[in-house]
């Protein structure tokens, strides 16, 4: 079997490997404490006071309490259950604020809000600019008196580009709008303290922060209407029903204290080895440029279009190398659709075909790059020979 020794993987912002230290502090509630926390015994008991501690250990890294953490099977559902909560929280409110660049999980259920809720809504998605950044003031004109929940994403899957979040927060609240944001991108690379901003929902991914798949958090500020999307049992205290998935609980808690330990290395030492392998693919490939702004973007994402030439072509070459990357979101591979984020930034059909996300971990090295750095000139090159568009252009 393959393993990451042999792969240069460089798809974090896909799923990233699970740290092993994680991955030994979840073993013990896979065999030895089997217990149900919810039971009366001391057994069971011992399940639910590693939970907590847990629950702590993702607080600590958001700048939140305890109480406004609840744990979910996925980032999906914790996205879905924000913005479904709000629109029952606020029944005579049928608009939501969104922005074009969404994960499937945010773009499609605002697009399916009619039929998922059995009433129409007003969707206003807002438009985003050639480097991928919103509009201030756009934003703010489109916050209106029926307005149940804004929802916007903390850092771009694609492009890595960081949305100014914790201003458009203060911005909603003013107005007495709800605002939830995906931060499933950003959690563990940058920092975040929720205790300073007026951010009402934020969502979490295990697996992107070298933690287990299959769990996901959804912090909801204290005070804040909730209606559960999961109805059920009396787990997070009636807030999301279902038996806890222990194992992965524990694991999501040490993975967050592993980020939060990592965070200054995620920010000098990842994104120097991303700046040195973007600046080097796009000195050394003629026709290739970045997409997304070239500042306001996570330290590990570099996302680089090779003009004339096809994204699953290059991840094929790359392939042969035992180098991962991503054409666009893992969600939406599998189709020959351009990346929707890509065509909101208007990048020309010639380019955004030809995108290729580079994303990095703390687990990347130097002699990684050089490699890349060494492989991908050769391969841009090679498809190039063999594409109608390129003899055409060129
Ligand atoms: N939101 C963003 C920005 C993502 O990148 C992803 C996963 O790619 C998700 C949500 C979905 O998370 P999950 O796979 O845990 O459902």
């Amino acid at each position: 079997m393959m393993t990451h020794n042999d792969a240069v993987y460089m798809d974090n912002n896909a799923t990233t490997r699970i740290a092993p230290e994680v991955l030994e502090a979840m073993l013990p509630y896979l065999h030895d404490y089997y217990g149900n926390p919810s039971s009366m015994h001391r057994f069971g008991g011992q399940v639910g006071a590693a939970i907590s501690q847990a629950r702590k250990q993702v607080a600590d890294l958001l700048g939140a309490e305890p109480e406004e953490i609840i744990f979910t099977s996925c980032g999906t559902e914790s996205d879905s259950t924000a913005i479904l909560s709000a629109l029952q929280s606020f029944p005579e409110k049928r608009h939501v604020v969104t922005t074009r660049v969404e994960h499937p999980a945010v773009k499609n259920l605002c697009e399916n809000l009619d039929r998922l809720t059995g009433h129409k809504h007003r969707l206003t998605r807002l438009m985003v600019d050639a480097e991928g950044c919103l509009d201030l003031q756009k934003y703010e004109e489109s916050l209106a008196e029926d307005t149940a929940i804004v929802s916007v994403m903390w850092a771009n899957n694609e492009t890595g580009v960081i949305f100014p979040v914790v201003e458009m927060a203060r911005m909603a609240k003013e107005r007495g709008i709800l605002f939830h944001t995906d931060a499933v991108q950003a959690v563990g690379k940058i920092p975040i303290n929720l205790s300073e901003t007026d951010i009402d929902f934020l969502s979490i991914s295990g697996h992107k922060l070298h933690g287990p798949k299959g769990i996901g958090v959804l912090y909801v500020r204290r005070g804040t209407p909730f209606m559960p999307f999961l109805v059920g049992g009396h787990q997070e205290r009636g807030r999301r029903g279902g038996t806890e998935n222990v194992a992965s609980i524990i694991g999501l808690g040490r993975a967050c204290e592993f980020v939060a330990a990592n965070m200054a290395d995620e920010n000098s030492r990842v994104k120097k080895m991303r700046d040195k392998l973007e600046a080097g693919l796009l000195s050394s490939i003629p026709h290739s440029m970045l997409n997304g702004h070239k500042t306001d973007r996570l330290p590990n994402t570099a996302n680089i279009s090779f003009e004339y030439v096809e994204g699953e072509a290059i991840l094929l070459h790359m392939d042969q190398y035992n180098i991962c990357a991503s054409s666009g979101s893992a969600c939406t591979s599998g189709s020959l659709e351009p990346s929707h984020v890509l065509r909101a930034m208007g990048v020309p059909f010639t380019a955004a075909h030809g995108s290729i996300r580079y994303s990095l971990s703390v687990y990347n090295t130097e002699d990684e790059i050089d490699f890349v750095l060494e492989k991908m000139p050769s391969i841009i090159a090679g498809l190039r020979e063999m594409s109608p568009f390129w003899k055409a252009e060129v």
